[in-house]
């Protein structure tokens, strides 16, 4: 969900466009594309790749010059990354050009209707739908684009950030918003347009950013006319005087790609689940699994494999599959799985999870279980990537580009996507009840307000770090489903601040670790509310018999771990299975905070590299 940007006024467009387009790369980025006016006539250029491409495809393609101009970074969320599918989207007559970044959720069932009315589409997107959509009411309403833009929306279920114009009506862009981000730079009889004033910020100083749910009609000569999407009410449009530099800007206000993103989980976790969680009719839609439950229902196991942060993810999805599916899993390190001659049948089903796609371990493991017949879905998150090319079906996590090299966001939207898969696969073979089903339905989607309080101990943790920085080991310590998240917090820890940790079942500590035990040796304990609790209680009195020092992440209102740990950390009360995704929020910002006091380079650890594609 990357960078939108467009511009209108009396300059020439291009050179801002493009000069904002890749401004805004930092967001990421599969294609880009865009779109010039000259008051008569309408060009196009688009690619997939990167900006530089772009640009030399612009020399052939662009032959006018024009006032106004929109253009587009994409991160593929419908349709894989190409030169069609890549924005500004036309509509049917050609009148209208837009750009988009989010997710239309209910963009199938408009575009039967579409269909039904006689439009034709050229990409596989859902913008191209929005687009045709708006022209559709500007013909039988008999209404004007701003009208027409604000209908649509009103029928639209999902996240946008738009920018449309109409051929027209040339000293006019309409913008709109709710869940992507949206400014707008209001410059001498100019203005500009973009998912953040990167591109702009040497032209102006005045933005207006738009709230969500909130339109505006932007047109030469007058003052931004802003509008609630639902009513067309006129809302007084706040100036804002922009007092930041470019680099604060990328970074969304933050010092560090790894904080941002650790702060986006709330929103990210929310277009995980969009339009596949409908908990008022009670189901789970999952596009890549609908035609393959069979294949899941029937097999004799589950094999997941993985690296890194994403194994960790697979370590929790274990958990869950068995105890709601009754599935047998098995969790398996894509490096070792291939090169050990494992027993794979058709009967198997191997799931594969890699944020980039790309991790070349898990490629070959991919690769190795098709060859052996096995059905093999793919949790990724980059669309088009190759281990989704590679792979049977499968999901994308939706979360938006990660910039920092330890994976946050990832974890969490990877383990609402498992979350989701194994609740409707429970529901199918009828080893969930309906009660817990619609439970855990209804608590997945708190999980985004929950991770929201969590992150609000941002600042306790920081002085928790303050203390602990100078340590040279950390114990950490989960049972059940928070054992891998102990295992994600001690990888989080090494990763970032080079400092050694080891994450342990709270219960195999007596089994070795605890020789470690003493006054110099942090132990994180996982301790919320759950069926191991009182073991877990117990495990941290052996700690403390032995002087060990207890970081405890608990859940809110505990009392009992409280009194026995020295520093605690709270979580918001969530059914067990589901405490994974608040519980591994602190561990997330405790590595942050000792990395920063450290001066490490937290989004550019040393020897790691983002993408792991080679053995
Ligand atoms: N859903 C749109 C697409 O897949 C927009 C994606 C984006 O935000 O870049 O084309």
């Amino acid at each position: 969900m990357c960078g939108i940007v467009g511009y209108i006024g009396k300059k020439e467009a291009y050179p801002i466009i493009l000069n904002g387009l890749k401004r805004l790369e930092y967001r990421g980025y599969d294609s880009a594309g865009i779109a010039i006016y000259d008051g008569s006539n309408i060009q196009l250029c688009k690619t997939k790749g990167k900006v530089a491409d772009l640009e030399e495809k612009i020399k052939k393609e662009i032959t006018i010059k024009g006032n106004l101009g929109i253009g587009h970074t994409r991160w593929a969320t419908h349709g894989v990354p190409n030169d069609i599918n890549s924005h500004p989207h036309l509509s049917n007559s050609g009148n209208l050009v837009i750009i988009h970044n989010g997710i239309i959720e209910n963009y199938t069932s408009l575009k039967e209707e579409l269909l039904k009315r006689g439009y034709t589409f050229h990409s596989e997107t859902d913008t191209e739908v929005l687009v045709n959509l708006i022209e559709d009411i500007i013909k039988k309403e008999k209404v004007k684009l701003g009208k027409a833009v604000q209908i649509a929306l009103n029928q639209v279920v999902g996240a946008y950030a738009i920018a449309i114009f109409d051929k027209n009506k040339p000293d006019e862009i309409v913008v709109a918003k709710l869940g992507s981000p949206l400014a707008i730079g209001i410059g001498e009889d100019e203005f500009f347009v973009a998912s953040d004033a990167s591109p702009f910020i040497e032209f102006t100083n005045n933005a207006i950013y738009l709230k969500d749910e909130e339109m505006a009609i932007i047109r030469i000569g007058r003052d931004v006319e802003v509008r609630k999407i639902k009513d067309d009410s006129l809302v007084a449009p706040y100036i804002e005087e922009l007092k930041i530099n470019l680099e604060q800007i990328e970074k969304g206000g933050y010092e560090h790609f790894m904080l941002k993103e650790i702060f986006e989980q709330p929103t990210v976790i929310k277009d995980t689940y969009r339009g596949r969680l409908l908990v008022n009719k009670g189901i789970i839609k999952l596009g890549g699994l609908e035609d393959y439950i069979e294949k899941f229902i029937n097999a004799d196991r589950i094999i997941i494999v993985a690296c890194g942060t994403s194994w960790h993810a697979g370590l929790v999805a274990e958990y869950i599959f068995e105890d709601w599916a009754r599935i047998p899993v098995e969790v398996e390190y894509a490096s070792e799985f291939r090169y050990r001659n494992p027993i794979i049948t058709e009967k198997d089903v191997v799931i594969a999870i890699s944020q980039s796609g790309e991790t070349a371990d898990t490629l070959a493991a991919v690769k190795l279980a098709k060859e052996k017949g096995a059905f093999v879905y793919g949790i990724c998150n980059v669309v088009g990537s190759s281990i989704s090319r590679e792979t049977h079906s499968g999901t994308y996590t939706h979360a938006g580009p990660e910039i920092g090299v330890a994976s946050t966001k990832s974890f969490t939207t990877q383990i609402t996507v498992l979350t989701m898969i194994a609740l409707k696969l429970a529901k199918i073979k009828g080893t969930i009840s309906h009660r817990d089903f619609m439970l855990h339905l209804r608590e997945l989607e708190l999980i985004p307000s929950k991770v929201k309080e969590a992150l609000e101990s941002n600042g306790k943790i920081q002085e928790i770090a303050e203390i602990f920085k100078d340590v040279k080991n950390f114990l950490y310590l989960g049972r059940g489903h928070n054992f891998p998240v102990a295992l994600e917090g001690a990888l989080k820890l090494k990763e970032i601040s080079y400092i050694h940790a080891e994450g342990y079942p709270a219960a195999e500590m007596k089994h070795g670790p605890i020789a470690l035990i003493d006054e110099q040796m942090p132990v994180v304990v996982i301790a919320v509310n759950s069926n191991h609790y009182d073991k877990v209680v117990s495990n941290i009195q052996e700690i403390k018999s032995r002087q060990g020092i207890i970081i405890a992440v608990v859940t809110e209102g505990d009392t009992i771990v409280k009194e026995m740990a020295d520093y605690i950390m709270e979580v918001p009360k969530t059914p067990e299975t589901l405490t994974p995704l608040v519980t591994t929020i602190p561990l997330q910002l405790l590595s942050y905070h000792i990395a920063v006091l450290l001066n490490r380079n937290v989004d550019q650890p040393r020897n790691l590299a983002k993408s792991v594609t080679v053995e």
